[in-house]
């Protein structure tokens, strides 16, 4: 078979994974990042549920990260005023065999792109900011601003919530038919909440948080989280717009103004019963504002382009989803990718067709389809739920969940299960199994997966395996 060849768009987090991916599938490829490096200092943290780390644990990239991974073991929230609504402990250790860890976002990119094997890093482009693509029977051609343009057999867009490749790929496709449904909207995204974001080194920030507690504060038209890590807190504060924006001539660019303005709003909140928001502020290394997109693109993909990540699914961080979302996208897809490719080879076919192609983005599409629209969903009703959007809300989550539990029962009987349905790469090992409460359902399909299912038929964890 001719070389089959991905142009992956974007060196973010999905974009680095996805290059892990495709080398790890022995697929060639090339990433194009329209940044002068993979790893700005952006400034926020990310988290990852467990179910991405053992996709990391295939890719043989966990030892990399783990250094920069700071895991949570609590969670304590509060009013506005600082009365304490509930504490529990986070359960995700003991039913999925690891904490939820966040990292840094900057040191999180800067380890995923050093791990990428020399092989690999080497076809990691900077300062190609991605212009046009032009798709044919039997490849793509994908040009940067700077002219140069790459030949290859598909595109992966994983660039982020204002997609260029879902950009090209909706115009190309009203090209060919202006009339065709299932059309992505050119501004996809709802935009009801925006968020202060920012972060601190513990050593300039104030006493009073205890690490590896994970705060929250639940208000009307506001809520936060705050998370302290062995080095560094990192603080988010969502507010509620009066009115969502859903048209692209309603982006509105923050400044430091605006966002001096938005920490004002809220200093006085209490974040503890002793410590408020101000406190946390003054001590910022870095703090913007930034609109919290939400939503489900319609397409997924168009002939030889597909997207992943943001580009197809955006939802406010809250639940701490979104990067382990595109982690599962890139699991599936390249799942569907390397299993297209090593029948072709075994078939001794000369090319993939883009019918073929058509049929494995649909696939990818199919089975990540269901599982995004319910995240995105109960993320949605989450924030609004704890940031008092009615009094509905308010009752609940003030009073009657803390009363019965209600959040510990939801994630032992809900999230848990969710996760561990959760895919992982086919054709890889699992070096580090990870063994909670609730069994995992999928496992690799190589031989030696590494993985010894340690449940029995009933599905209880049986420890001498
Ligand atoms: C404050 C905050 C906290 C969060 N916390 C979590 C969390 O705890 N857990 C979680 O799972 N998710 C979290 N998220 C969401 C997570 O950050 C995103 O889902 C994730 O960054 C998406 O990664 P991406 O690579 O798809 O997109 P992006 O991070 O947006 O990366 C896109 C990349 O593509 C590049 N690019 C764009 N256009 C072009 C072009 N034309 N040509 C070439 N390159 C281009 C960009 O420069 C960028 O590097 C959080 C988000 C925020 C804002």
């Amino acid at each position: 078979m001719a070389d089959f060849k991905v142009i992956v768009v974007g060196g973010g987090p999905t974009g680095l994974i996805t290059a892990h991916a495709l080398h790890k599938a022995g697929i060639d490829f090339v990433l194009l990042e329209r940044g002068p490096t993979c790893h700005p200092d952006i400034g926020s943290g990310v988290g990852f549920w467990p179910m991405s780390l053992r996709v990391l644990d295939q890719l043989d990239i966990l030892d990399a990260i783990r250094p920069v991974m700071n895991p949570t073991a609590a969670k304590k929230t509060y009013t506005w005023d600082g009365t304490l609504i509930q504490e529990e402990p986070m359960e995700t250790l003991v039913c999925n065999g690891e904490h939820f860890n966040m990292c840094h976002r900057t040191d999180l990119l800067k380890a995923l792109y050093d791990s990428l094997p020399d092989a690999a890093k080497s076809r990691v482009k900077t300062n190609k900011r991605v212009t046009d693509i032009s798709v044919s029977e039997t490849g793509v051609v994908v040009t940067s601003e700077d002219g140069t343009a790459e030949s290859g057999s598909i595109v992966i867009g994983a660039d982020g919530v204002h997609s260029k490749v879902r950009q090209i790929a909706r115009q190309l496709a009203i090209k060919e038919n202006p009339k065709a449904v299932n059309l992505n909207l050119e501004m996809p995204f709802t935009v009801a909440f925006d968020a202060l974001i920012g972060n601190f080194q513990n050593v300039n920030g104030p006493a009073g948080l205890t690490s590896s507690v994970f705060y929250e504060t639940h208000s009307t038209g506001y809520s936060t989280q705050v998370f302290r890590g062995t080095e560094r807190t990192w603080f988010i504060v969502y507010r509620r717009l009066k009115e969502p924006r859903t048209e692209k001539s309603q982006r509105v660019v923050y400044t430091e103004e605006s966002t001096q303005k938005f920490a004002d709003e809220i200093a006085d909140m209490h974040i503890t019963d002793k410590l408020v928001f101000r406190q946390l502020f003054d001590a910022r290394e870095r703090a913007l504002v930034v609109p919290l997109e939400e939503g489900v693109t319609t397409a997924w993909h168009y002939k030889r382009l597909v997207n992943v990540g943001d580009a197809t699914h955006k939802m406010t961080p809250n639940s701490g989803m979104g990067l382990n979302s595109s982690v599962q996208d890139v699991t599936v897809l390249v799942n569907k990718l390397h299993a297209l490719v090593s029948a072709a080879k075994a078939a001794e076919h000369d090319t993939i067709t883009t019918e073929e192609l058509e049929k494995a983005f649909g696939a990818y599409r199919a089975q990540r389809q269901r599982f995004v629209d319910g995240i995105v969903v109960n993320t949605a009703r989450e924030l609004r739920m704890v940031s008092w959007g009615s009094t509905y809300d308010y009752v609940m989550d003030r009073w009657v969940w803390p009363l019965f539990g209600w959040r510990s029962v939801r994630f032992r009987k809900g999230f848990a299960l969710f996760i561990a349905a959760c895919q992982v790469l086919d054709f890889a090992e699992i070096k580090h199994p990870l063994f909670g409460s609730t069994p995992w359902k999928n496992f690799p399909k190589v031989e030696a997966r590494g993985d010894p299912d340690p449940y029995d038929e009933a599905g209880v964890f049986d420890k001498s395996k």
